[in-house]
């Protein structure tokens, strides 16, 4: 059997479906292939637990986040203790720019339901049971075969073929896309348990000389609790109820008891960057693309981040809106970003898993300065929350952070901002402090030179933390901001009113 499609886009986990939804949204011919036969979440078991605010932004493009805000539970913040004392709370409440001032605890299964019925109210839908076997890339376009569950094969001819296909990704590896990792050495153990005592409303972090353990509320008095622990303590099988019991209160020092283990598991990640996300016509997205330690819960957030870049991409190329140049700023832009929260992932956990009391001393004597330097609140929260991602060339460490006003590349502020354009630039009319005599009509003259499908919005109305929002990111004077579909910023020039 022979087929023709626009896109392939191989694994229907959490990123592969986004992506489906962006395309299936543009009207894009996609198809969304998985090879498990289920027509359930492709893991039963809940994986990522976390989702970040830049990924509920990111996922309003698709019209997701305020389902998956309905059916999560919040934190306003991230609260590090050690030995039992508090060092400091990274409270998302003061990411003042944002819609989504919070992190959202929910079980990725829920999430991945979320995504699927989106998928199916926009219009498409996952093909269960079709595996990726084989990938020829050598021809002008790219050549799949696909194995049914009923032993058909098929062979599909692709403008476009994305691997969204997980850690031990199938297209990674028949582009022959080397994939290489830090060598951590982490056992994690996970539970979700229902707990008794006096509960924390906000995710926990408790550091100790025992290891670390963070302690997730999921809402109706449910928790997940992730611990590393040495090799030889789950080499017989999950961890049990006594081990995690144990675990809470070595390191959290809190009178909780465990009374319910819903479910528990522990694993070893191979944490990886693939060498390149793109080789000609295919593309790689998600943990086919980076393995992220999971110490900081954000490798599925990153995901997030990759299809969306990718999605309004592929999408204005096929539908002749963007030149196909448009595909090479993704691997550059994706894989920097990914690169850059291995590296401050894999970080925070070496600075979680000090050993020794004069190291301990003194990474908690560190945290204590950075809080009251301010660091956790300008670097840690935006780092944590992912609106610190930016393509420009600036400020790639992950320490560093500007002030004045947003460079190109960086994320602009959208807390009271009237909705970007999905598919197209957006040009906004910023006035500045004050808005200077003649803006109606220099807004007038830009309106009428703006291209036909870049839609124009005049900024001058905005009040409250909005403004405040807007005047920190574009500045003192008035400027013409041109803004990417993902909300990144294009270019920022100086808006003249004589
Ligand atoms: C224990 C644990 C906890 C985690 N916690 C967090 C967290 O709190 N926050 C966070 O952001 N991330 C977390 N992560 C990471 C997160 O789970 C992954 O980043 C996420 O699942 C990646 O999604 P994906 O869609 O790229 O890949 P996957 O979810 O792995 O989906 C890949 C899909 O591809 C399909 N597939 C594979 N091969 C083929 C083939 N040849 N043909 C067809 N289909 C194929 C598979 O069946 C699967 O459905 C955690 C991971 C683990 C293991």
């Amino acid at each position: 059997m022979s087929t023709s499609i626009q896109v392939l886009v191989v694994g229907a986990g959490p990123v592969g479906t986004v992506l489906a939804c962006e395309l299936t949204q543009q009207g894009v011919r996609v198809r969304l292939i998985d090879r498990d036969e289920r027509a359930g979440p492709a893991d039963p078991h809940s994986r990522a637990i976390l989702v970040w605010p830049r990924s509920l932004e990111v996922l309003r493009r698709i019209g997701a986040s305020e389902a998956l805000v309905a059916a999560g539970h919040r934190s306003s913040g991230v609260r590090y203790y050690s030995g039992g004392r508090l060092l400091g709370t990274a409270d998302l409440g003061t990411l003042a720019d944002s819609p989504y001032p919070f992190v959202l605890a929910l079980p990725q299964s829920r999430t991945e339901q979320v995504l699927r019925r989106r998928l199916a109210e926009l219009g498409g839908a996952v093909e269960h049971g079709v595996t990726l076997v084989d990938l020829d890339d050598t021809g002008e376009r790219p050549v799949a075969t696909l194995r049914h569950a009923d032993g058909t094969i098929e062979r599909a001819t692709a403008d476009y073929v994305v691997g969204a296909d997980g850690p031990a990704s199938a297209v990674r590896t028949l582009l022959g896309i080397r994939f290489d990792g830090d060598p951590v050495d982490v056992t994690y153990a996970i539970g979700d348990v229902v707990v008794g005592g006096p509960a924390p409303a906000d995710l926990q972090y408790y550091y100790s000389r025992h290891g670390v353990v963070a302690l997730v509320p999921l809402g109706g008095g449910r928790f997940r609790i992730a611990a590393n622990v040495p090799h030889r303590d789950v080499a017989d099988g999950p961890p049990p109820r006594e081990l995690l019991q144990r675990i809470l209160d070595e390191r959290a020092r809190v009178p909780l008891t465990i009374t319910d283990l819903l479910w528990t598991r522990s694993f070893r990640p191979r944490l990886g960057l693939a060498e390149t996300f793109q080789k000609g016509r295919c593309f790689l997205a998600g943990d086919a693309a980076h393995v992220i330690s999971p110490a900081g819960g954000q490798g599925m957030n990153v995901g997030f981040q990759d299809a969306v870049n990718l999605g309004w991409r592929l999408g204005g190329v096929l539908r002749g809106r963007l030149p196909a140049t448009a595909l090479s700023g993704y691997d550059p832009e994706r894989r920097a970003a990914a690169a850059r929260m291995s590296r401050t992932s894999a970080a925070q956990a070496r600075f979680a898993l000090q050993r020794g009391t004069a190291r301990i001393a003194l990474r908690d004597a560190a945290f204590i300065a950075g809080r009251a330097a301010g660091l956790v609140r300008r670097i840690l929260v935006p780092l944590l929350s992912q609106t610190d991602v930016h393509y420009g060339s600036a400020g790639t460490h992950p320490l560093a952070w500007r002030r004045g006003p947003v460079q190109p590349g960086q994320r602009v502020p959208l807390a009271g901002m009237p909705p970007l354009a999905p598919y197209a630039f957006t040009m906004l009319l910023w006035p500045g402090s004050r808005t200077p005599t003649g803006w109606a009509a220099a807004v007038a003259r830009l309106r009428s030179k703006a291209p036909a499908d870049m839609p124009v919005h005049d900024l001058s109305a905005t009040a409250g933390r909005a403004r405040r929002a807007l005047r920190r990111a574009l500045g003192a004077r008035p400027r013409v901001a041109v803004v990417r579909p993902d909300g990144h910023l294009s270019r920022l020039t100086p808006l003249h009113t004589t």
